[in-house]
């Protein structure tokens, strides 16, 4: 994979797969989520994270767990580069890339045209042509974090700057200065610091 700043636009078929990607990542990557230890139920997080999964097989659930733990990593590797790198973002990215690569051969991620239906839209899908729903889903998925990282948005992935929280997220700011993976980190921060200046503020009065 080739790392370039050319702005890529995704369009919703891909976005909608990129948000997955991050959804599963999150619900089993992450060791601390929201400032509390995280645990996910091996086989039911793939299906709380990402709804419009179908109805999974223990075995097809085992499958997304696994890539989901992949994506998570990829994306932290990322969000850890674009944070080292923030004044030359290009450059970065060869872990997550490697990594991307690996999984998108264990889920035997290929091209294929499918369509909805005898008289639906063909659609380029990239799956298995065997392997169950979990492996096609991991295959897409992988691929659209591949596409993510492969346009001038990968400098957009984040890992949350909130204490013990390692969610990672898509910044969709106009000037990239989203910090925190969500409102409820934000508030965490913002009540801690405020709780700081008040220790501070008693220390000096007495
Ligand atoms: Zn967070």
């Amino acid at each position: 994979m080739v790392w370039h700043a050319g702005r890529v636009e995704l369009d919703q078929h891909w976005l909608s797969y990129v948000h997955d990607a991050f959804a599963l990542a999150n619900a089993v990557g992450p060791a601390f989520a929201h400032g509390k230890p995280h645990l996910s139920s091996p086989g039911e997080a793939a299906a709380v994270a990402v709804p419009r999964l179908p109805v999974l097989t223990d075995a097809d659930a085992r499958t997304l767990d696994d890539t989901g733990r992949e994506l998570w990593q990829i994306l932290r590797d990322v969000a850890a580069d674009n944070a080292a790198a923030a004044a030359d973002p290009v450059g970065g990215g060869a872990a997550a890339a490697e990594r991307l690569n690996v999984l998108m051969g264990r889920v035997d991620a290929r091209p294929r045209m499918v369509r909805n239906g005898a008289a639906g839209h063909w659609h380029l899908h990239f799956r298995s042509a065997a392997g169950g729903e979990g492996m096609r889903w991991s295959a897409n998925l992988a691929v659209a974090a591949g596409m993510l990282l492969g346009s001038g948005d990968f400098v957009r992935v984040k890992g949350c700057q909130a204490a013990r929280c390692e969610r990672v997220f898509l910044d969709g700011t106009r000037n990239r200065s989203q910090q925190f993976c969500s409102t409820r980190c934000q508030d965490r921060v913002k009540a801690s610091a405020h709780r700081e200046r008040r220790r501070a503020e008693t220390g000096a009065a007495s």
